[in-house]
Protein backbone atom coordinates (compact mmCIF):
# COMPACT_ATOMS: atom_id res chain seq x y z
CA UNK A 1 0.00 0.00 0.00
CA UNK A 2 1.35 3.32 -0.79
CA UNK A 3 0.34 7.03 -0.80
CA UNK A 4 1.93 9.82 -2.79
CA UNK A 5 2.46 13.57 -2.20
CA UNK A 6 3.94 16.33 -3.63
CA UNK A 7 5.36 17.47 -0.32
CA UNK A 8 6.21 15.60 2.57
CA UNK A 9 7.86 16.00 5.95
CA UNK A 10 9.12 13.99 8.04
CA UNK A 11 9.30 15.00 11.79
CA UNK A 12 6.07 16.80 13.69
CA UNK A 13 8.04 19.04 16.03
CA UNK A 14 8.75 23.19 16.29
CA UNK A 15 10.08 23.09 12.50
CA UNK A 16 7.60 21.18 11.12
CA UNK A 17 4.63 23.40 12.54
CA UNK A 18 6.02 26.34 10.99
CA UNK A 19 6.93 25.13 7.81
CA UNK A 20 3.07 24.00 7.91
CA UNK A 21 2.16 27.57 8.27
CA UNK A 22 4.02 28.63 5.58
CA UNK A 23 3.30 26.44 2.98
CA UNK A 24 -0.84 27.33 3.83
CA UNK A 25 -0.07 31.08 3.62
CA UNK A 26 2.13 30.51 0.22
CA UNK A 27 -1.13 28.62 -0.93
CA UNK A 28 -0.84 24.92 -0.85
CA UNK A 29 -3.20 23.04 -2.48
CA UNK A 30 -5.48 20.57 -0.49
CA UNK A 31 -3.73 16.94 -0.63
CA UNK A 32 -0.36 18.07 -1.88
CA UNK A 33 1.55 18.11 2.20
CA UNK A 34 1.93 15.42 4.29
CA UNK A 35 3.65 15.78 8.04
CA UNK A 36 4.74 12.47 9.24
CA UNK A 37 5.03 12.61 13.13
CA UNK A 38 6.40 9.70 15.57
CA UNK A 39 4.37 12.04 18.58
CA UNK A 40 0.80 11.52 19.12
CA UNK A 41 -0.23 15.29 18.69
CA UNK A 42 -0.06 17.92 16.48
CA UNK A 43 3.30 19.74 16.35
CA UNK A 44 3.52 22.78 19.49
CA UNK A 45 6.21 25.14 21.30
CA UNK A 46 8.75 22.19 22.61
CA UNK A 47 10.42 24.93 24.98
CA UNK A 48 7.01 24.76 27.11
CA UNK A 49 7.89 21.63 28.31
CA UNK A 50 10.73 23.23 30.71
CA UNK A 51 8.76 26.07 31.56
CA UNK A 52 4.99 26.73 31.49
CA UNK A 53 4.71 22.61 31.20
CA UNK A 54 6.09 22.16 34.78
CA UNK A 55 4.58 25.12 36.80
CA UNK A 56 2.99 23.90 39.94
CA UNK A 57 0.08 26.29 39.62
CA UNK A 58 -2.13 26.79 36.38
CA UNK A 59 0.48 24.71 34.27
CA UNK A 60 0.68 25.15 30.69
CA UNK A 61 -0.94 21.82 28.70
CA UNK A 62 -2.15 21.46 24.82
CA UNK A 63 -3.80 22.58 23.32
CA UNK A 64 -2.84 25.95 24.53
CA UNK A 65 0.57 25.62 22.65
CA UNK A 66 0.71 24.13 19.42
CA UNK A 67 2.66 25.93 17.11
CA UNK A 68 3.04 28.81 16.12
CA UNK A 69 1.80 30.58 19.54
CA UNK A 70 5.45 30.95 20.31
CA UNK A 71 6.26 33.19 17.75
CA UNK A 72 2.69 34.94 18.12
CA UNK A 73 1.04 33.52 15.00
CA UNK A 74 -1.50 31.23 14.16
CA UNK A 75 -2.26 28.46 16.80
CA UNK A 76 -2.36 24.99 14.51
CA UNK A 77 -4.43 22.43 16.27
CA UNK A 78 -5.80 19.34 14.39
CA UNK A 79 -8.61 20.75 13.25
CA UNK A 80 -6.36 23.41 11.45
CA UNK A 81 -4.51 21.28 9.34
CA UNK A 82 -7.76 19.39 8.24
CA UNK A 83 -9.17 22.11 7.08
CA UNK A 84 -6.19 23.31 5.39
CA UNK A 85 -6.14 20.02 3.55
CA UNK A 86 -2.76 19.36 5.59
CA UNK A 87 -2.33 15.39 6.26
CA UNK A 88 -0.96 14.49 9.48
CA UNK A 89 0.11 11.12 10.25
CA UNK A 90 0.62 11.12 13.87
CA UNK A 91 1.83 8.07 16.29
CA UNK A 92 4.41 7.10 13.26
CA UNK A 93 7.72 6.37 12.87
CA UNK A 94 9.26 6.53 9.78
CA UNK A 95 11.64 3.73 9.88
CA UNK A 96 13.64 3.85 6.08
CA UNK A 97 14.26 6.58 3.51
CA UNK A 98 15.22 6.14 -0.12
CA UNK A 99 16.20 9.43 -1.16
CA UNK A 100 16.79 7.60 -4.79
CA UNK A 101 13.20 6.45 -5.24
CA UNK A 102 11.81 9.54 -3.35
CA UNK A 103 10.02 7.37 -0.75
CA UNK A 104 9.43 6.57 3.01
CA UNK A 105 8.79 3.17 4.36
CA UNK A 106 6.76 3.59 7.88
CA UNK A 107 6.69 1.52 10.72
CA UNK A 108 3.26 0.69 10.19
CA UNK A 109 4.14 -0.62 6.38
CA UNK A 110 3.38 2.46 4.51
CA UNK A 111 5.08 3.31 1.69
CA UNK A 112 4.85 7.24 1.33
CA UNK A 113 6.33 8.72 -1.29
CA UNK A 114 7.22 12.50 -2.20
CA UNK A 115 8.11 15.11 -4.90
CA UNK A 116 10.06 17.45 -2.39
CA UNK A 117 11.21 16.09 1.16
CA UNK A 118 11.66 18.26 3.88
CA UNK A 119 13.59 16.96 7.04
CA UNK A 120 12.55 18.07 10.32
CA UNK A 121 13.25 15.05 12.14
CA UNK A 122 15.19 16.94 15.24
CA UNK A 123 17.16 15.25 18.04
CA UNK A 124 17.06 12.56 20.54
CA UNK A 125 18.41 13.09 24.07
CA UNK A 126 22.08 11.09 25.16
CA UNK A 127 21.53 8.01 27.68
CA UNK A 128 23.67 8.03 30.23
CA UNK A 129 24.37 4.52 28.93
CA UNK A 130 26.13 6.19 26.17
CA UNK A 131 28.20 7.05 29.04
CA UNK A 132 28.74 4.12 30.37
CA UNK A 133 26.32 4.36 33.15
CA UNK A 134 23.41 1.73 34.11
CA UNK A 135 19.92 1.95 35.07
CA UNK A 136 19.34 5.45 33.65
CA UNK A 137 15.52 3.14 32.94
CA UNK A 138 14.46 2.98 36.35
CA UNK A 139 10.70 4.62 37.60
CA UNK A 140 12.28 7.94 38.48
CA UNK A 141 14.68 8.89 36.31
CA UNK A 142 13.81 11.41 34.03
CA UNK A 143 14.96 12.61 30.41
CA UNK A 144 12.68 15.34 28.53
CA UNK A 145 12.49 15.97 25.12
CA UNK A 146 8.67 15.28 24.32
CA UNK A 147 5.47 15.72 25.67
CA UNK A 148 5.09 12.17 26.68
CA UNK A 149 9.03 12.65 29.03
CA UNK A 150 7.08 15.77 30.14
CA UNK A 151 4.48 13.75 31.33
CA UNK A 152 6.51 11.48 32.91
CA UNK A 153 8.38 14.10 34.47
CA UNK A 154 5.27 15.63 35.95
CA UNK A 155 3.61 12.21 37.83
CA UNK A 156 7.62 11.54 39.17
CA UNK A 157 7.52 15.56 40.39
CA UNK A 158 4.35 15.00 41.64
CA UNK A 159 5.68 12.03 43.98
CA UNK A 160 8.46 14.03 45.44
CA UNK A 161 6.88 16.77 46.85
CA UNK A 162 9.47 18.04 49.50
CA UNK A 163 11.94 15.09 48.86
CA UNK A 164 15.43 15.29 47.09
CA UNK A 165 16.09 15.68 43.29
CA UNK A 166 19.57 15.05 41.79
CA UNK A 167 20.09 16.97 37.96
CA UNK A 168 22.45 15.48 35.94
CA UNK A 169 23.97 18.08 33.67
CA UNK A 170 24.70 22.04 34.08
CA UNK A 171 22.99 23.05 30.10
CA UNK A 172 20.05 23.91 29.40
CA UNK A 173 17.55 21.38 30.39
CA UNK A 174 19.55 20.96 33.87
CA UNK A 175 19.19 24.77 34.59
CA UNK A 176 15.33 24.89 33.29
CA UNK A 177 14.41 21.57 35.18
CA UNK A 178 16.35 22.64 38.27
CA UNK A 179 13.89 26.08 38.57
CA UNK A 180 11.06 23.85 38.22
CA UNK A 181 11.60 21.83 40.87
CA UNK A 182 12.36 23.91 43.04
CA UNK A 183 9.55 25.83 42.16
CA UNK A 184 7.93 22.37 43.57
CA UNK A 185 9.39 22.81 46.20
CA UNK A 186 11.96 19.90 45.72
CA UNK A 187 15.18 20.36 47.23
CA UNK A 188 17.69 19.81 43.97
CA UNK A 189 21.45 19.20 43.69
CA UNK A 190 23.09 19.77 40.46
CA UNK A 191 25.71 17.74 39.41
CA UNK A 192 27.84 18.48 36.17
CA UNK A 193 31.56 17.70 34.79
CA UNK A 194 32.16 21.99 34.12
CA UNK A 195 33.99 24.18 36.36
CA UNK A 196 30.56 25.93 36.45
CA UNK A 197 27.28 25.64 34.96
CA UNK A 198 25.93 26.55 30.96
CA UNK A 199 29.64 26.56 30.48
CA UNK A 200 29.47 26.46 26.33
CA UNK A 201 27.93 30.28 26.74
CA UNK A 202 28.09 31.91 29.89
CA UNK A 203 31.39 33.35 30.66
CA UNK A 204 32.70 32.55 34.67
CA UNK A 205 31.23 35.60 35.90
CA UNK A 206 27.99 35.30 34.31
CA UNK A 207 27.48 31.63 35.41
CA UNK A 208 28.56 33.22 38.97
CA UNK A 209 25.51 35.02 39.12
CA UNK A 210 22.98 32.34 38.25
CA UNK A 211 24.18 30.03 40.69
CA UNK A 212 24.23 32.50 43.06
CA UNK A 213 20.40 33.12 42.40
CA UNK A 214 19.63 29.22 42.44
CA UNK A 215 21.55 29.27 45.71
CA UNK A 216 19.00 31.48 47.24
CA UNK A 217 16.22 29.51 46.16
CA UNK A 218 17.74 25.95 47.67
CA UNK A 219 19.80 24.66 44.83
CA UNK A 220 23.16 23.44 45.93
CA UNK A 221 25.51 22.67 42.72
CA UNK A 222 28.31 19.78 42.32
CA UNK A 223 31.22 20.88 39.93
CA UNK A 224 33.63 19.02 38.21
CA UNK A 225 32.02 15.75 38.32
CA UNK A 226 30.01 13.35 37.25
CA UNK A 227 27.08 10.54 38.14
CA UNK A 228 29.08 7.01 38.23
CA UNK A 229 26.03 4.51 39.00
CA UNK A 230 22.57 4.21 40.60
CA UNK A 231 22.01 2.82 44.05
CA UNK A 232 18.45 1.14 43.78
CA UNK A 233 16.02 0.07 46.24
CA UNK A 234 14.26 -3.52 46.26
CA UNK A 235 11.79 -2.08 43.44
CA UNK A 236 14.03 -0.90 41.38
CA UNK A 237 13.78 2.74 42.03
CA UNK A 238 16.66 4.82 41.95
CA UNK A 239 17.30 5.82 46.00
CA UNK A 240 20.68 7.70 45.69
CA UNK A 241 23.32 8.53 43.16
CA UNK A 242 27.16 7.84 43.27
CA UNK A 243 29.35 10.52 41.93
CA UNK A 244 32.86 9.63 40.68
CA UNK A 245 34.64 10.87 43.91
CA UNK A 246 32.61 8.67 45.94
CA UNK A 247 29.90 11.59 46.41
CA UNK A 248 26.68 9.48 47.54
CA UNK A 249 23.27 11.47 47.14
CA UNK A 250 20.14 10.40 48.37
CA UNK A 251 17.57 11.01 45.55
CA UNK A 252 13.89 10.83 45.09
CA UNK A 253 14.36 11.52 41.65
CA UNK A 254 16.74 12.05 38.93
CA UNK A 255 16.41 14.01 35.97
CA UNK A 256 19.10 14.00 33.00
CA UNK A 257 19.89 16.76 31.00
CA UNK A 258 23.09 15.80 28.95
CA UNK A 259 23.08 17.07 25.38
CA UNK A 260 21.25 15.47 22.73
CA UNK A 261 21.88 13.54 19.33
CA UNK A 262 20.20 14.99 15.94
CA UNK A 263 18.34 12.29 14.59
CA UNK A 264 20.16 12.13 10.94
CA UNK A 265 19.81 8.13 10.82
CA UNK A 266 17.55 7.18 8.62
CA UNK A 267 19.51 9.24 5.51
CA UNK A 268 23.12 8.43 6.49
CA UNK A 269 25.41 6.96 3.71
CA UNK A 270 22.45 9.37 1.29
CA UNK A 271 23.14 12.82 2.32
CA UNK A 272 26.31 14.82 3.13
CA UNK A 273 26.57 15.06 6.71
CA UNK A 274 28.39 18.07 8.70
CA UNK A 275 28.64 18.80 12.54
CA UNK A 276 26.35 15.67 13.33
CA UNK A 277 23.54 17.28 11.35
CA UNK A 278 22.48 17.17 7.90
CA UNK A 279 24.40 19.48 5.50
CA UNK A 280 22.33 21.95 3.77
CA UNK A 281 23.21 24.99 1.56
CA UNK A 282 21.99 28.52 2.53
CA UNK A 283 18.45 27.59 0.89
CA UNK A 284 18.40 24.47 2.98
CA UNK A 285 19.23 22.05 0.80
CA UNK A 286 20.68 19.25 0.78
CA UNK A 287 23.14 16.95 -1.29
CA UNK A 288 19.75 16.00 -3.24
CA UNK A 289 18.33 19.06 -4.91
CA UNK A 290 14.62 17.59 -3.79
CA UNK A 291 15.41 16.93 0.22
CA UNK A 292 15.29 19.96 2.28
CA UNK A 293 16.24 20.03 6.30
CA UNK A 294 15.44 22.46 8.66
CA UNK A 295 15.48 22.77 12.57
CA UNK A 296 17.93 20.97 15.13
CA UNK A 297 19.20 18.44 12.37
CA UNK A 298 20.29 20.91 9.91
CA UNK A 299 23.67 22.32 9.64
CA UNK A 300 23.82 25.30 7.61
CA UNK A 301 26.06 28.49 6.32
CA UNK A 302 25.88 31.36 8.93
CA UNK A 303 26.16 34.06 6.27
CA UNK A 304 27.23 36.45 9.52
CA UNK A 305 30.16 34.47 10.33
CA UNK A 306 31.43 34.17 7.19
CA UNK A 307 28.95 31.28 5.62
CA UNK A 308 30.63 28.89 8.38
CA UNK A 309 28.70 25.88 8.82
CA UNK A 310 26.83 25.53 11.98
CA UNK A 311 23.99 23.79 13.59
CA UNK A 312 22.13 25.41 16.20
CA UNK A 313 19.87 23.71 18.75
CA UNK A 314 17.20 26.15 19.31
CA UNK A 315 13.55 27.31 18.58
CA UNK A 316 14.05 30.71 16.78
CA UNK A 317 16.41 28.58 14.03
CA UNK A 318 14.13 25.87 14.03
CA UNK A 319 11.37 28.33 13.16
CA UNK A 320 13.29 30.35 10.75
CA UNK A 321 15.01 27.30 8.79
CA UNK A 322 11.29 26.20 8.24
CA UNK A 323 10.07 28.99 6.62
CA UNK A 324 12.77 29.73 4.63
CA UNK A 325 13.27 25.92 3.12
CA UNK A 326 9.00 26.69 2.42
CA UNK A 327 9.61 30.05 0.92
CA UNK A 328 12.66 28.84 -1.27
CA UNK A 329 10.24 25.57 -2.52
CA UNK A 330 7.60 28.03 -3.49
CA UNK A 331 9.05 30.87 -4.97
CA UNK A 332 12.52 29.14 -6.02
CA UNK A 333 14.06 32.65 -6.87
CA UNK A 334 14.21 33.19 -2.79
CA UNK A 335 17.80 33.34 -1.91
CA UNK A 336 19.96 32.29 0.84
CA UNK A 337 18.91 32.72 4.67
CA UNK A 338 20.49 35.56 6.51
CA UNK A 339 20.27 34.31 10.18
CA UNK A 340 21.19 36.06 13.32
CA UNK A 341 21.62 33.01 16.25
CA UNK A 342 19.26 33.60 18.89
CA UNK A 343 19.24 32.02 22.13
CA UNK A 344 17.24 32.98 25.13
CA UNK A 345 15.99 31.22 28.37
CA UNK A 346 13.43 31.59 31.68
CA UNK A 347 14.27 30.60 35.14
CA UNK A 348 12.80 31.46 38.11
CA UNK A 349 11.88 35.26 37.44
CA UNK A 350 14.85 35.62 35.49
CA UNK A 351 15.45 36.02 31.81
CA UNK A 352 17.96 36.42 29.75
CA UNK A 353 18.50 36.76 25.56
CA UNK A 354 21.74 35.94 23.34
CA UNK A 355 22.50 36.84 20.13
CA UNK A 356 25.69 36.09 17.69
CA UNK A 357 28.51 34.13 18.22
CA UNK A 358 30.14 33.97 22.24
CA UNK A 359 33.79 34.03 20.28
CA UNK A 360 36.79 36.84 21.60
CA UNK A 361 36.72 38.76 24.41
CA UNK A 362 33.80 39.23 26.45
CA UNK A 363 33.20 42.42 28.00
CA UNK A 364 30.60 42.80 31.05
CA UNK A 365 28.45 45.84 32.13
CA UNK A 366 26.13 46.53 34.09
CA UNK A 367 24.80 45.78 37.93
CA UNK A 368 25.25 41.97 38.68
CA UNK A 369 23.97 42.39 42.32
CA UNK A 370 20.43 44.02 40.90
CA UNK A 371 20.37 41.44 38.46
CA UNK A 372 20.64 43.82 35.63
CA UNK A 373 23.45 42.91 33.30
CA UNK A 374 24.34 42.37 30.38
CA UNK A 375 27.85 41.47 28.18
CA UNK A 376 29.48 41.84 24.11
CA UNK A 377 31.95 39.20 22.66
CA UNK A 378 34.03 41.33 20.83
CA UNK A 379 36.54 40.03 18.14
CA UNK A 380 38.62 41.57 15.33
CA UNK A 381 37.56 44.85 16.44
CA UNK A 382 33.65 44.27 16.05
CA UNK A 383 30.83 43.13 18.45
CA UNK A 384 29.89 39.50 17.52
CA UNK A 385 27.67 38.25 20.65
CA UNK A 386 25.89 39.88 23.40
CA UNK A 387 23.94 39.14 25.72
CA UNK A 388 21.52 40.68 28.50
CA UNK A 389 19.86 39.20 31.51
CA UNK A 390 16.30 41.10 32.64
CA UNK A 391 16.20 43.36 29.39
CA UNK A 392 12.75 45.08 28.05
CA UNK A 393 12.26 44.49 24.59
CA UNK A 394 13.68 47.68 22.85
CA UNK A 395 16.71 46.28 24.86
CA UNK A 396 16.68 43.33 23.32
CA UNK A 397 15.94 44.83 19.66
CA UNK A 398 19.55 46.87 20.54
CA UNK A 399 22.17 44.28 20.91
CA UNK A 400 20.03 42.15 18.34
CA UNK A 401 21.32 44.90 16.21
CA UNK A 402 24.90 45.78 17.52
CA UNK A 403 25.45 42.33 16.67
CA UNK A 404 23.46 42.09 13.00
CA UNK A 405 25.70 45.19 12.13
CA UNK A 406 29.29 43.94 13.68
CA UNK A 407 29.55 47.30 15.55
CA UNK A 408 33.00 48.57 15.87
CA UNK A 409 34.28 49.16 19.38
CA UNK A 410 37.17 51.37 19.62
CA UNK A 411 37.49 51.89 23.47
CA UNK A 412 36.50 48.84 25.35
CA UNK A 413 36.70 51.16 28.93
CA UNK A 414 34.01 53.25 27.66
CA UNK A 415 31.82 50.14 26.21
CA UNK A 416 31.82 49.09 29.65
CA UNK A 417 30.79 52.30 31.00
CA UNK A 418 28.25 52.80 28.44
CA UNK A 419 26.95 49.00 28.30
CA UNK A 420 23.62 48.55 27.25
CA UNK A 421 23.41 52.57 25.89
CA UNK A 422 25.95 51.39 23.28
CA UNK A 423 24.21 48.96 21.74
CA UNK A 424 20.99 52.16 21.29
CA UNK A 425 23.98 54.07 19.83
CA UNK A 426 24.86 52.08 16.54
P1 LIG B 1 11.77 18.79 17.27
O1 LIG B 1 10.93 19.89 17.78
O2 LIG B 1 12.51 17.93 18.24
O3 LIG B 1 10.83 17.85 16.37
C1 LIG B 1 11.29 16.67 15.78
C2 LIG B 1 10.10 15.79 15.52
O4 LIG B 1 10.46 14.74 14.65
C3 LIG B 1 9.54 15.13 16.77
O5 LIG B 1 8.14 15.25 16.76
C4 LIG B 1 9.96 13.67 16.61
O6 LIG B 1 9.09 12.76 17.25
C5 LIG B 1 9.89 13.53 15.11
N1 LIG B 1 10.67 12.42 14.54
C6 LIG B 1 11.99 12.17 14.70
N2 LIG B 1 12.34 11.07 13.98
C7 LIG B 1 11.22 10.65 13.37
C8 LIG B 1 10.93 9.55 12.49
N3 LIG B 1 11.87 8.68 12.12
N4 LIG B 1 9.65 9.40 12.07
C9 LIG B 1 8.67 10.27 12.44
N5 LIG B 1 8.90 11.33 13.25
C10 LIG B 1 10.16 11.50 13.71
N6 LIG B 1 15.07 26.34 22.38
C11 LIG B 1 15.08 27.67 22.62
O7 LIG B 1 15.59 28.44 21.81
N7 LIG B 1 14.52 28.17 23.76
C12 LIG B 1 13.98 27.38 24.70
O8 LIG B 1 13.51 27.87 25.72
C13 LIG B 1 13.97 25.98 24.47
N8 LIG B 1 13.44 25.14 25.39
C14 LIG B 1 13.47 23.80 25.16
C15 LIG B 1 12.96 22.94 26.15
C16 LIG B 1 13.02 21.57 25.97
C17 LIG B 1 12.48 20.68 27.04
C18 LIG B 1 13.59 21.04 24.81
C19 LIG B 1 13.67 19.55 24.63
C20 LIG B 1 14.10 21.87 23.83
C21 LIG B 1 14.03 23.26 24.00
N9 LIG B 1 14.54 24.14 23.05
C22 LIG B 1 14.53 25.48 23.27
C23 LIG B 1 15.08 23.65 21.79
C24 LIG B 1 13.98 23.65 20.72
O9 LIG B 1 12.81 23.10 21.24
C25 LIG B 1 14.46 22.86 19.52
O10 LIG B 1 15.55 23.55 18.97
C26 LIG B 1 13.35 22.69 18.50
O11 LIG B 1 12.29 21.94 19.03
C27 LIG B 1 13.88 22.02 17.25
O12 LIG B 1 12.82 21.84 16.36
P2 LIG B 1 12.81 20.61 15.33
O13 LIG B 1 11.51 20.67 14.63
O14 LIG B 1 14.08 20.62 14.57
O15 LIG B 1 12.86 19.32 16.24
P1 LIG C 1 23.14 20.94 26.65
O1 LIG C 1 24.02 20.60 25.53
O2 LIG C 1 22.61 22.31 26.83
O3 LIG C 1 23.86 20.60 28.03
C1 LIG C 1 24.33 19.33 28.35
C2 LIG C 1 25.12 19.43 29.63
O4 LIG C 1 25.41 18.14 30.15
C3 LIG C 1 26.46 20.10 29.44
O5 LIG C 1 26.71 20.84 30.62
C4 LIG C 1 27.38 18.92 29.29
O6 LIG C 1 28.72 19.15 29.55
C5 LIG C 1 26.81 18.01 30.34
N1 LIG C 1 27.19 16.62 30.17
C6 LIG C 1 27.55 15.97 29.04
N2 LIG C 1 27.82 14.68 29.33
C7 LIG C 1 27.61 14.51 30.65
C8 LIG C 1 27.71 13.41 31.54
N3 LIG C 1 28.07 12.19 31.12
N4 LIG C 1 27.42 13.59 32.84
C9 LIG C 1 27.04 14.82 33.28
N5 LIG C 1 26.93 15.90 32.48
C10 LIG C 1 27.21 15.74 31.19
O7 LIG C 1 21.96 19.87 26.55
P2 LIG C 1 20.63 19.71 27.40
O8 LIG C 1 20.46 18.25 27.61
O9 LIG C 1 20.65 20.59 28.58
O10 LIG C 1 19.51 20.24 26.42
C11 LIG C 1 19.05 19.42 25.35
C12 LIG C 1 18.61 20.24 24.18
O11 LIG C 1 17.49 21.00 24.51
C13 LIG C 1 19.65 21.21 23.67
O12 LIG C 1 19.59 21.18 22.27
C14 LIG C 1 19.19 22.55 24.15
O13 LIG C 1 19.53 23.58 23.24
C15 LIG C 1 17.70 22.35 24.18
N6 LIG C 1 17.08 23.19 25.20
C16 LIG C 1 17.16 24.53 25.03
C17 LIG C 1 16.62 25.36 25.95
C18 LIG C 1 16.75 26.82 25.71
O14 LIG C 1 17.25 27.22 24.67
N7 LIG C 1 16.31 27.66 26.65
C19 LIG C 1 15.90 24.86 27.12
C20 LIG C 1 15.91 23.42 27.23
C21 LIG C 1 16.48 22.64 26.27
P3 LIG C 1 29.77 19.38 28.32
O15 LIG C 1 29.49 20.77 27.85
O16 LIG C 1 31.09 19.23 28.98
O17 LIG C 1 29.51 18.33 27.29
Amino acid sequence: MGRAFVYVIVGGGVAAGYAALEFARRGVAHGELCIISEESVAPYERPALSKGYLLPEAPARLPAFHTCVGANDERLTQKWYKENGIELVLGTRVKSADVRRKTLITATGETISYKILIIATGARALKLEEFGVRGSDAENVCYLRNLADANRLVGVMQNCSGGNAVVIGGGYVGMECAAALATNRIKVTMVFPEAHCMARLFTPKIAEFYENYYNSKGVEFIKGNVLTSFENDSDGKVKAVILKDGTRLPADMVVVGIGIRPNTGLFEGQLHLEKGGIKVNGRMQTSNASVYAVGDVAAFPVKLFGNEIRRLEHVDSARRTARHAVAVIMAPTTGDLDYLPFFYSRVFTLSWQFYGDNIGEAIHYGDFSSGRFGAYWIYKGVIVGAFLEGGSRDDYEAIANAVRLKATVKDIPELKRAGIEFAFRV
